[in-house]
Order: C-alpha cells, then sequence, then structure tokens
C-alpha cells in the first residue's frame, strides 16, 4: 500500500503567484516599512525593504508589458544570488513569464544549451557573465540582453561591453500601470518557472512547474517550518523577527524555495553572492541566525575549518541539510565545534516534485537523524522494486512520489516525461525505506546524477560536451565517492589519436562547465565504453572498471 502523509492535506493555492507575492510584500512591508527583506552578505550596507521589493517587482512587470512579453514567454537569467533576481522572478510572475534561472557559474556550453532549450527570449545577467550571455545570445538571434549592477545602483556597467544591451535602471524606471498585473493566468496549468535537472537520466531538461504547484509548496514549507522548526526551537521567539542565510543558488530549487518561504514568513534574509567561508560564518555571526539551511559541504566545513573557530557562532542552535546524504558521523563533528549547535536534520526533495517532499520536525533534543525528513501534506510515497512490484512497509526500493507538486512535465520531451511519470507517480530514481511515521531514508541512487559538492552534474551532459572535442571518439562519465561524502566527475575517453593529453582534455572541459562539474574524479584511457545492444552507456560496468582499476 502507498503510504499518505500524516499531515491532513493542504488546499491548493488558487491565486496566481505574482499577485500573492505582492501581497505578502506589501503586508510585511507595512506592518514594518523599515524591515528588510534581503540584505547583501559580501557587503550589509545594500540592502532592500519589503516595500523595495514590491516596486522592484512591479516595475519588471512594467518593463516587460513594454517590451511585448506575453503570457507564456520565458526569460531567462544568468545571476548570482541577488535582490534583483527575486524582483524578476515576480514580476515576470505578474505577467504570466515564465522564470528559467541559470547558475552564473555555468560556463558558455551549459548558457547555450539552457537559452535554446528554454526559448528564452530575454536574458537577465551581470557584467561578469555578459560575455557567455553574449556569445550564446548571438547563435540564437532574437534575444534580448539586460544586464545589473547588483545591488549598488551608483556603480556604472562598464561601456566595454559588446552589442546592444538594456540597463536594469531602465527596467526599475519602468512605471507600472492598472494592467500591469492583469496577465489572466490559469494557476493550474499556466507555468510559473522552468528550472533545469537531468531527472534519472539524460541531459537537463526544463521542468515545468505551474502557479498552483510552486505556491501551494511555499504554503506548505513556510507553514511546516514556523510550527516545527521555528516554533518547536523556541515557541517565545516572533518567526518574522529571524535573520536566514541563504547561500543556495537561488536558481536550483532549494536555494529558491527557501527564499520564497523566508519573504512569506516575513523574515529577513541575508543574501551570500556566492559561498565564502568568512562572508557566512561572519554573517551568522553579525545577523545571530538560529537556524541554518546546509548542504552537505557546509557541514564539512563547521566539522573541519579551523575558521569556525574564529567567530562567536553561539547563536546557531540547529540546522537541517539537503540536496545530497550527510554523514552522521560529520553532522556530529560539526555540532560538537559550535557551543549551543543542538541537531542536525536531514530534507529530501528535488525539482520535480517542485522542491522539498519531505523536512524534518525538529525539538530541542540533541541529536542527529539519519533520515531525511517526514513526508509533507498532499504527498504519497511508495517503493518498488526492479520488477516494479511494490514493497512492503519499511522495505527499501526506487522511491515513486504522487502529489500534486510533481512537476507537469519536462519541457518539449514528452517522451522523458512519459518514463519519468507513470499514472501519476514520479520515479525518483532514488532508493528509499519509508517508516510508518512517513521518515524517509534514502539508501542508495539508482539514477546517473551526480551530486558534485551537492550540486547536481548530469554525465551525459559532460560526454555531450566531450563529444564535442576533435580528438575524442567517445567518452563515459560515472560519479565516484569522495571522502567526507562529496561525488565527483570521472570520465572514461577513447580517444581518437593517443597524443591527446589528460591537461588538454581538463583544459577544453574547464572552459566550457561550472567549475563543480570537472572531472575532479579523473579521468581513464580504454579502448571502448560498454554499451547495451541499443547503445546506452552501461554505468555500472563503468563503475566496476573504475573499481577494478583503482
Ligand atoms: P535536485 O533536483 O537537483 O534537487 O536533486 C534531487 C536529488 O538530490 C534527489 O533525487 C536525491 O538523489 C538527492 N537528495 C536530495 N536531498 C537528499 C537527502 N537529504 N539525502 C540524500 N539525497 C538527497
Amino acid at each position: 500500500m502507498p503510504f499518505k502523509s500524516l499531515f491532513p492535506p493542504v488546499p491548493l493555492e488558487t491565486q496566481p503567484y505574482g499577485e500573492r507575492m505582492l501581497d505578502v510584500l506589501w503586508r510585511h512591508g507595512a506592518a514594518n516599512p523599515t524591515k528588510k527583506a534581503m540584505i547583501c552578505a559580501e557587503n550589509p550596507q545594500f540592502s532592500v525593504t519589503y516595500h523595495d521589493l514590491y516596486h522592484g517587482s512591479l516595475s519588471v512587470a512594467a518593463f516587460l508589458e513594454t517590451k511585448g512579453f506575453k503570457k507564456g514567454d520565458v526569460l531567462l537569467t544568468v545571476l548570482p544570488n541577488s535582490w534583483e533576481i527575486e524582483a524578476i522572478w515576480i514580476g515576470a510572475a505578474l505577467r504570466g513569464v515564465i522564470f528559467s534561472g541559470a547558475n552564473p557559474f555555468y560556463g558558455s556550453y551549459e548558457i547555450e544549451k539552457q537559452m535554446q532549450d528554454s526559448g528564452a527570449k530575454m536574458v537577465f545577467c551581470d557584467d561578469k557573465s555578459h560575455e557567455k550571455v553574449y556569445n550564446a545570445a548571438k547563435k540564437m538571434g532574437n534575444v534580448k540582453i539586460v544586464v545589473a549592477q547588483l545591488w549598488d545602483r551608483t556603480k556604472k556597467i562598464p561601456t566595454s561591453l559588446p552589442g546592444d544591451y538594456i540597463n536594469f535602471e531602465e527596467v526599475l524606471a519602468a512605471k507600472p500601470n492598472v494592467l500591469t498585473k492583469a496577465a489572466n493566468i490559469d494557476v493550474k496549468k499556466d507555468l510559473l518557472m522552468l528550472p533545469y535537472s537531468s531527472g534519472t537520466t539524460g541531459a537537463p531538461k526544463g521542468v515545468m512547474i505551474s502557479h498552483e504547484q510552486f505556491s501551494t509548496m511555499v504554503t506548505i514549507t513556510s507553514s511546516h517550518t514556523a510550527k516545527h522548526i521555528y516554533g518547536a526551537l523556541n515557541p517565545n521567539r516572533d518567526v518574522a523577527a529571524e535573520n536566514i542565510l541563504l547561500s543556495l543558488p537561488f536558481c536550483f530549487i532549494y536555494g529558491g524555495a527557501m527564499l520564497q518561504m523566508s519573504l512569506v514568513l516575513g523574515q529577513t534574509v541575508v543574501v551570500m553572492h556566492h559561498f565564502d567561508e568568512e562572508v557566512y560564518l561572519r554573517s551568522i555571526q553579525d545577523y545571530k541566525v538560529h537556524f541554518l539551511f546546509l548542504f552537505p559541504p557546509l557541514i564539512v566545513m563547521f566539522a573541519n575549518s579551523p575558521k569556525v573557530d574564529k567567530y562567536d557562532l553561539s547563536s546557531v542552535e540547529a540546522g537541517f541539510s539537503s540536496g545530497a546524504p550527510a554523514s552522521v558521523d560529520i553532522c556530529y563533528k560539526a555540532l560538537n565545534r559550535l557551543p549551543n549547535f543542538k541537531r542536525i536534520d536531514q530534507a529530501f526533495g528535488m525539482t520535480e516534485t517542485t522542491g522539498a517532499c519531505a523536512l524534518p520536525m525538529i525539538d530541542n533534543t540533541r541529536t542527529v537523524t539519519a533520515y531525511s525528513g517526514c513526508l509533507l501534506p498532499n504527498f504519497e510515497v511508495k517503493t518498488v522494486g526492479p520488477d516494479g512490484q511494490e514493497k512492503g512497509p519499511g522495505e527499501p526500493g526506487e522511491l515513486l512520489i504522487r502529489s500534486p507538486a510533481v512537476m507537469l512535465g519536462y519541457h518539449g520531451r514528452p517522451e522523458a516525461t512519459a518514463n519519468a511519470v507513470v499514472d501519476g507517480w514520479y520515479k525518483t530514481g532514488d532508493i528509499a525505506r519509508v517508516d510508518e511515521k512517513g521518515h524517509i531514508y534514502i539508501v542508495g541512487r539508482l539514477k546517473e546524477l551526480i551530486k558534485s559538492q551537492s550540486l547536481p552534474v548530469s554525465p551525459t551532459e559532460l560526454e555531450n560536451v566531450l563529444h564535442s572535442h576533435p580528438g575524442i571518439a567517445d567518452a563515459g562519465v560515472i560519479g565516484i565517492p569522495l571522502k567526507d561524502g562529496d561525488e565527483a566527475p570521472f570520465a572514461f575517453i577513447v580517444r581518437k589519436n593517443s597524443n591527446l593529453s589528460k591537461e588538454e582534455i581538463n583544459e577544453f572541459i574547464n572552459g566550457k562547465v561550472a567549475e563543480y562539474k570537472r572531472l575532479r574524479g579523473g579521468i581513464k584511457f580504454v579502448d571502448a565504453i560498454p554499451k547495451s545492444a541499443t547503445g546506452k552507456i552501461l554505468r555500472n560496468a563503468l563503475k566496476d572498471m573504475y573499481e577494478n582499476g583503482k
């Protein structure tokens, strides 16, 4: 029997997401006009209030309207975490424009692919990523580029940037009118966002998420967090008075969803452009952060980094980790470094389920939990064996998830959608067991996905890049385990010419993809890549080859 969440179901949201967020921003701003919604961690003199965010979002909507954007058009951001991303996201939502976020650390290859596949008509970037974006946009033809000077409005965008671009100042100067919000959105069908995920197999694909899905998940996660995390930690504290520190990239579902959740709760979000130990630790100290949104490499930092001792981290009481498995031993090591750090729990989710499926219910016990959270409202799960037969209660098998939060499908890929979602059940590619309390234990992974520094890497994407090298005849990529639970891509390569060196290959790939996708695991030259009769790479055979060659 499938296991249904023990929480009562939550009604699906009916208001379009942009309108809902405008109401939220207005309400929090009205309650406290000077309250900061978002602060720049690197340069804390820069911040925005809830009303700044409200007006910025409306200006983005008005700007998109003047540029002729219609419901269903797509815009792409290639921006580091910043308040501008939030204003673009909400502004786009108001017009029914679909928001697709790309990692600013992506190389030209990844940006080009996401731009092409999503069909984005406009890209928002900063001066640092402009060259990559410009080169990709040139190949596509009719794509407009907007360049933002993040946070600091006094800084000028360098005049040396090639091509035509719109300055983000022009966006902020756009004046909304009464029609700005009138996009006539069908919350069930119209897409709010198009994040990219490789799912269980293949290259990254656009995950179609509706207004209803994302908005309902924001409701579920924010009320769960208020009650079972902040409320359980200290019921006398005002949840809205909490400062949240986010270093997770907003372009991925974990970071993006946590940002929305914190704004809905009326908190102040301290935003990191990209991860830096000193900035992270100093921000915890300065903003007296009580609860941490973690991923495994951050826990390793707390466990091992000498810098942890330089700061007063006594405010930290607890945190949860998500994105990849966290080692219980390392979690305890991390707890031991901070005076009041009581517990680390885990949360579980994925892009295809609109983020979190399971969040922890915490209390004040000092502990590290081995399971990855309790199944949230509106979710049902079951585990199945390789033959598709359902497993008994508590028995491990592939985890299947059914929920109104399961994506509408992969953009432009009906076949991949049909393989991933069968009779409403999304096949996660994770091996799990679920106990009678709805605790999810992730015990393994069937899918190809590699989590390098907790960020997703598709082996197929790396193979495609390797195939584009003139000296490479064939390639197969797997993830290999590193110390402290991290994974790294490792490539088996068949050369066309035996002079091609590993250094040349690394140089080639490093120029094209984000740093965490580099072949940190290594490269091995082989005569052939093992394949099935239908030409599919046999990744388990590659894993055996790796083990035997160690
Ligand atoms: P993404 O769509 O990039 O967020 O990746 C989702 C995948 O990350 C899941 O299917 C899991 O394989 C992995 N994952 C997420 N959270 C956890 C967790 N707490 N423990 C183990 N694996 C996790």
